[in-house]
């Protein structure tokens, strides 16, 4: 195998006809024993470019990759295709680890996956440091990050790599990484005399959409039961307790949801990921603790339930969806509680101030990129530096454009209201004043005499909401936790108080009435199909094709994907390979799979032709 280019272990391996994007160039530069730094988005194909170099290179590549869990997964689907790997972590016994170093000794590993904690221990690196070694692939790089949002201060002791192993070519790889931590990144891994191949981030089959909190339940059943029955997907909450309430209730309106978060026993909490990764329409509803290095490809949805902390963790966290490149969809539903909610989160952390001024600011992209007009997808790939086109088709925003109105009377009402009644008063205090609802407190405080009482009666006390969100996601108030859910006015308040500057809103949607929800669909019955399959027979036959594929994964114990990807069943019913040669020219079909389930497939497919005698119903 040493011997073959690349482009011959892409086919004969892993049956793909073409590289994607930089694959072949990054490849090619890591055989030669370059470094590289790789940022692609998530399902670009990232894996690919440390694999066939450590297939291709003499010695074994190791890879760090910072969950154990599903490390497993990744072995048996290299396994799978052929490819002699291993795994070293701690839940490896000694058995299993005395079994890895024989192979590593012997030299017959192409692959080998370690945690970062283990790869720091002196025995492994003593070890390592007799065999040939191929490359060290570092996977979710921008853990590195001190400033980033998945922090790991043992990648942060990767940087003896380049001490203890000069000659060894590091690549290291991630999806999401601004600027400074690219630059972060190269410093810590010593990648300075590496190149960088900085891939788009566009994931354009993922579609976005953020609603307004009104019910957030009501809400996330109207979501999911738009969803095809045989869906997986992901939702998030931000606390513990959150994720069990809402599991149960959705088990409750027949969804098959399960709970995941650290504070669960670790054997439930495994057996919920491997339900996950083994059945289909399985839902976790989980706090972020569940998804990092989760290979599912075919996870159809993400659904936030509360902000995540920044646009990179949003970003991170919705690119779970749709790795394998078919239609999928992130949905967040927001509201003005939770910019205080995470405001007090960061306040209250035990981080230094400059962290916190830093989590402050990158929570500041996050809303405005919930309250943005524009085309969501254009401000998110805007803020990881690219220049992307106005519209997208496939967000909320662009397919149903957003009124705006100018409101710099309004803006600066709830600015002086703040003002005048010494800038330690609540929105729902504010807005009664404004409206010129005197309770008995604004009597007390003699706020019913501010000149400025009831200068806002014409609009509701649901517009006047909206209005100080906005205010508060731009920044322009400042919502502190400290100054018990208090209103103040920031700097940048001032030239709209001085009629300097102007303050767009967005017009929020109606709310929906009770009566409408209960006119809502259920969930479909329908189960997942993609467009590509037009006619009734074609999908008859995919449904046969995934039989199939379940009946094989549950007999070995693993994911229905480490067989074939539902992209390969779907090209074997436009294909229609009849057989073992034609069956090669599925896309993900190389020469392991073809032994192992060649002939299964190609059963199932010669079926299908009688079905596809029947008359088309197209
Ligand atoms: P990443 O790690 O960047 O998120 P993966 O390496 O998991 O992405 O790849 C995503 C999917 O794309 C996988 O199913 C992989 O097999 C597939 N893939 C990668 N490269 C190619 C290619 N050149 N042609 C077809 N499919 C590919
Ligand atoms: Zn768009």
């Amino acid at each position: 195998m040493k011997t073959e280019s690349a482009l011959q272990t892409l086919q004969g391996v892993f049956g793909y006809s073409d590289f994607r994007g930089d694959q072949h160039r990054i490849i090619n530069h890591v055989i030669e024993g370059g470094d590289a730094l790789v940022i692609m988005p998530t399902g670009a194909g990232k894996s690919l470019c440390y694999q066939i170099p450590s297939m291709i290179r003499p010695g074994v590549g190791v890879v760090v990759s910072p969950l154990i869990a599903l490390m497993r997964d990744q072995v048996e689907a290299l396994r799978q295709l052929g490819v002699s790997c291993a795994a070293l972590n701690s839940a490896c016994t000694p058995e299993e680890k005395r079994e890895v170093e024989a192979q590593l000794r012997a030299g017959t590993l192409d692959l080998l996956y370690v945690a970062p904690e283990r790869l720091l221990l002196e025995p492994t690196q003593e070890l390592l440091k007799t065999v040939p070694l191929a490359l060290f692939a570092i996977d979710e790089a921008h853990c590195v990050s001190q400033w980033g949002h998945d922090f790991r201060p043992e990648y942060m002791q990767l940087d003896m790599l380049a001490e203890s192993f000069p000659d060894i070519p590091r690549i290291a790889l991630t999806a999401t990484a601004d600027q400074p931590t690219q630059n972060e990144i190269v410093e810590r891994l010593h990648l300075g005399r590496g190149e960088r191949f900085i891939g788009g981030f566009d994931r354009p089959n993922i579609s976005y959409e953020i609603v307004l909190k009104q019910g957030l339940f009501q809400q996330l059943l109207q979501f999911l039961r738009k969803q095809e029955s045989n869906s997986s997907g992901i939702v998030y909450c931000l606390s513990r307790k959150k994720t069990e309430e809402i599991a149960h209730k959705l088990q409750e309106e027949g969804f098959t949801a399960l709970p995941y978060h650290a504070g669960l026993d670790s054997t439930i909490r495994s057996r919920h990921q491997d339900r996950f990764l083994q059945e289909e329409g399985v839902i976790v509803v989980a706090t972020i603790a569940f998804g990092m290095g989760i290979d599912k490809p075919d996870v159809r949805f993400v659904a936030h339930t509360d902000l995540p902390k920044s646009v990179e963790a949003y970003y991170q966290e919705t690119g779970r969806a749709g790795r394998d490149g078919l239609p999928a969809k992130a949905w967040l539903a927001y509201g003005m509680g939770d910019i205080s909610q995470m405001r007090s989160m960061i306040d209250s952390s035990e981080s230094e101030p400059r962290r916190k001024a830093v989590e402050h600011r990158k929570l500041n992209a996050l809303l405005g990129y919930c309250e943005t007009v524009k085309c969501r997808r254009s401000v998110i790939l805007k803020y990881f530096g690219e220049t992307p086109p106005e519209r997208c088709e496939n967000c909320d925003t662009c397919l149903q454009p957003v009124a705006t109105w100018e409101g710099l009377r309004e803006a600066q009402l709830a600015l002086s209201a703040i003002y005048r009644t010494g800038q330690r008063f609540g929105a729902a205090y504010l807005i009664d004043l404004l409206r010129g609802n005197a309770t008995p407190r604004h009597e007390q405080f003699g706020h019913s005499q501010l000149q400025i009482f009831g200068m806002g009666k014409e609009r509701s006390q649901r517009e006047w909401h909206s209005i100080f969100r906005q205010l508060i996601a731009a920044g322009h108030i400042t919502n502190d936790i400290a100054n018990f859910g208090g209103l103040s006015l920031a700097e940048s308040s001032k030239p709209i108080l001085k009629g300097e500057e102007n303050f767009t809103f967005r017009q929020d949607p109606e709310r929906k009435h009770s009566r409408e929800r209960k006119r809502d669909t259920p969930r479909e019955k329908r189960a997942f199909v993609p467009e590509t399959l037009r006619s009734e027979p074609e999908r008859l036959l995919y449904e046969e094709l995934r039989k199939k594929r379940t009946a094989l994964a549950k007999e070995q114990g693993v994911p229905p994907y480490v067989i074939f990807h539902d992209k390969t069943l779907i090209d074997m019913v436009l294909v229609r390979p009849s057989n073992e040669t034609e069956m090669l020219e599925v896309s993900g079909v190389g020469e392991s799979k073809l032994k192992r389930y060649g002939k299964a497939f190609l059963e199932v497919l010669a079926a299908g032709e009688e079905i596809r005698a029947l008359p088309s119903s197209e």
